[in-house]
């Protein structure tokens, strides 16, 4: 059985975020496997996309808040710097990296739809996703979960290439792989 009682409450917070006793699943070797309802309620409506598998692991890594941003690797100590190295203006979280950043700002006002109309602030890359899960059409849901993929790879070529990428470019690189997987799937469907 799992015991509490070697860490702090503080430890065990930080170690299992927001997530729920009463959602416990089961005892792992590393600890006790947690299902967050709405983190599930959320799964499901992303399976149901009709993306790449990368894409929706993408995205769920990002809705569950594990992606290694400056500020999750900060988090853990990996680095010291939160800071985005892009903009420099404020801690590279999930929603600053994929949402606010002035590079993710200028794809997303590309793009048309009620998507424009979304603030350039937000909570949590979670609360949006649940927000654009309610107010999006699945087409559109899909071109969001692709532009955020694209939107992350133009971040790592930045870091890791040194390259920078045109957010018309990024788009472009987001609608072009959608519409490429789509006619692949209904080739695939036909045979
Ligand atoms: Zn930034």
């Amino acid at each position: 059985m799992y015991q509490y009682m070697s860490y702090g409450s503080k430890e065990r917070d930080r170690a299992t975020e927001d997530f729920n006793p009463d959602n416990k699943l089961a005892e792992g070797r590393f600890g006790p496997v947690y299902k967050l309802t709405l983190l599930s309620t959320l799964w499901n409506k992303l399976w149901t996309l009709n993306i790449p598998p990368k894409v929706r692991n993408f995205v769920w890594r990002a809705c569950s808040n594990i992606l290694p941003t400056r500020a999750n690797l900060a988090r853990r100590r990996v680095l010291i710097e939160p800071l985005c190295a892009i903009c420099g203006q404020a801690e590279e979280t999930v929603s600053h990296a994929l949402w606010e950043c002035p590079i993710a700002r200028n794809v997303w006002a590309m793009v048309r739809g009620k998507l424009q109309k979304c603030g350039a602030r937000i909570q949590t890359f979670h609360l949006l996703a649940r927000q654009l899960m309610e107010k999006l059409t699945r087409e559109e849901q899909e071109l969001w979960a692709m532009v955020a993929w694209s939107i992350w790879n133009a971040r790592n070529r930045f870091y890791f290439e040194d390259t920078q990428s045109q957010p018309s470019d990024i788009l472009k690189g987001a609608t072009t792989l959608l519409q490429d997987y789509h006619r692949w799937n209904g080739q695939m469907a036909h045979r």
